[in-house]
């Protein structure tokens, strides 16, 4: 049996290497030029004035959840791959990507540091907030995160205004996680969100080292872009076997026992690929109900460092999350004077459309604020995930209020010939590297048991 799949990111590399395994034969199409998708390690394009090449990762940076066997993406980097890691948080951290024990430089406004104890009462009082939300289960009357975020202020007073703008950081870092403004994020995915068990890692140099490793022997063709998906189903009056045609834009047809759509939700919103016969109402209905999320990246390197050298983090608390910032450090990990800025929702979306000394400008105003005086970058590099045709998107986000089965719907198959998968597939873990390499894994499992 042959199967066709289309996208080689971690989605699409799993499901291969999975299909593989079991003998059966498998074409990879990627319409880049490279492998990885939104798992990108930038090697060249960051340098010292001395030509050093600084390793940055321009999508994913963080395996969330670090315990191998429980995440298949902790097993491969850490149990496999031996790959150098550094963890920026433990379990339970309300700033998901970091937690407030380590190191950290939070300023307001006015560029003031604001001490660590004060962040670590407010942490407690969102804490209990927190975690009154979840035993009362009042956010399931609100619309969106901004409601309960209100109401929650309302409820339990806050201190005063410093708090209010530290406020303003933590809503800011939830909009990055969902990659969405806290208007379009869901109470509920907020409040009940799971996670893998072990906190949150770096990939030292890099995450696309993984999907390098995982596509090792796979028949990858890059530089095919589907452009139309056609079904020769049973029962149509044709003769031949049923089968999948996938159509490239570069003219070349490859036809396949079965196909796996593993192409970012941007993608399939905007009808790059035509499909024959069209996807059944129900896979319409979800690929338009979704979300797509927005962030990108500025990563800026500096001739010497000029900041805390402990923090893991900087960022500015300004009280409305859309006139905070937040900045990654590199130094902990690199020992290089990297900051890598993630701006989220429709504040990206403005960012992507600047030319890069405009968007480079940008984020150094945003460092200037909390460290005036702070030197221009010697180098400086900006992601564009939104406006890349190959994604057109961050990753998926459904905005419900009470949830729904959106991503349930995502992850079956469209007919017996048909599958999907990527991190809008993922019912548990969608906008995750290891939600989108689980999807591949569940889609090779389905078309395993459909040919047996
Ligand atoms: C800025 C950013 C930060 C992130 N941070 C994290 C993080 O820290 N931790 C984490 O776990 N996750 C993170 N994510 C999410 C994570 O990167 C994704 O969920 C995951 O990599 C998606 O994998 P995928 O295989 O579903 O899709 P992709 O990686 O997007 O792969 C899809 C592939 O399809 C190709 N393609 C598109 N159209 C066609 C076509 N017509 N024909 C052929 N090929 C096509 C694309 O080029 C791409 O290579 C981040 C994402 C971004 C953008």
């Amino acid at each position: 049996p042959s199967v066709v799949i289309i996208g080689a990111g971690i989605a699409g590399i799993a499901a291969a290497r999975a299909l593989q395994d079991r003998g059966i034969e498998v074409t990879l199409l990627e319409s880049s030029a490279r492998i990885g998708g939104r798992i990108h390690t930038d090697k060249s394009s960051l340098t010292t004035p001395g030509g050093t090449a600084v390793p940055v990762d321009m999508g994913a940076s963080w395996i969330h959840g670090a315990t191998p066997g429980h995440n298949p993406i902790a097993t491969a980097a850490l149990d496999v791959l031996q790959l150098a890691t550094h963890q920026t948080a433990g379990e339970g951290s309300l700033l998901y990507d970091h937690d407030v024990q380590r190191g950290f430089a939070l300023y307001t406004r006015d560029g003031v540091r604001i001490p660590r104890d004060t962040v670590r009462q407010f942490e407690s009082w969102f804490r209990a907030a927190v975690e009154a939300e979840r035993r009362d289960a009042r956010y399931e009357s609100d619309a969106s995160l901004e409601d309960t975020i209100n109401r929650m202020v309302a409820e339990h007073k806050l201190q005063g205004s410093v708090d209010e703008e530290i406020l303003g950081f933590y809503v800011c870092r939830i909009e990055g996680w969902f990659a969405a403004d806290s208007s379009r994020i869901s109470p509920k995915s907020w409040i009940e969100e799971e996670f893998h068990e072990g906190g949150h890692l770096l990939v030292s140099k890099g995450y696309s080292q993984l999907v390098e490793s995982l596509a090792r022997g796979i028949d990858i063709r890059l530089g095919h872009r589907a452009v139309r998906v056609t079904q020769q189903m049973p029962g149509l009056g044709i003769c031949s076997k049923p089968h999948v045609q996938v159509s490239c834009k570069n003219g070349i047809e490859i036809r396949a026992d079965a196909a796996i759509v593993a192409v970012p939700l941007g993608i399939l919103q905007s009808n790059v690929i035509d499909f024959q016969p069209e996807l059944p109402e129900w896979k319409r209905d979800a690929i338009s109900s979704l979300e797509v999320g927005h962030q990108n990246k500025i990563a800026l390197l500096f001739e010497s460092l000029f900041w805390d050298e402990d923090a893991e983090f900087l960022g500015c608390a300004t009280g409305a999350p859309r006139g905070c910032s937040y900045f990654l450090s590199l130094y902990p990990t690199l020992r290089r004077a990297v900051l890598v800025y993630m701006p989220v929702g429709e504040l990206s979306r403005r960012i992507e459309r600047m030319g890069d000394e405009e968007a480079t400008a940008f984020a150094m105003e945003k460092v200037r604020a909390m460290l005036p005086g702070a030197p221009d970058p010697v180098s400086s590099l900006i992601s564009r995930w939104s406006l890349d045709e190959n994604f057109l998107c961050c990753y998926s986000n459904d905005p419900s209020p009470n949830g729904s089965d959106l991503f349930e719907r995502m992850a079956m198959p469209a007919s017996e010939l048909l599958y999907f998968a990527g991190e809008a597939s993922s019912p548990d873990f969608s906008g995750t590297v290891h939600g989108a390499y689980e999807s591949g894994v569940a889609a090779a499992e389905q078309i395993v048991e459909s040919l047996s």
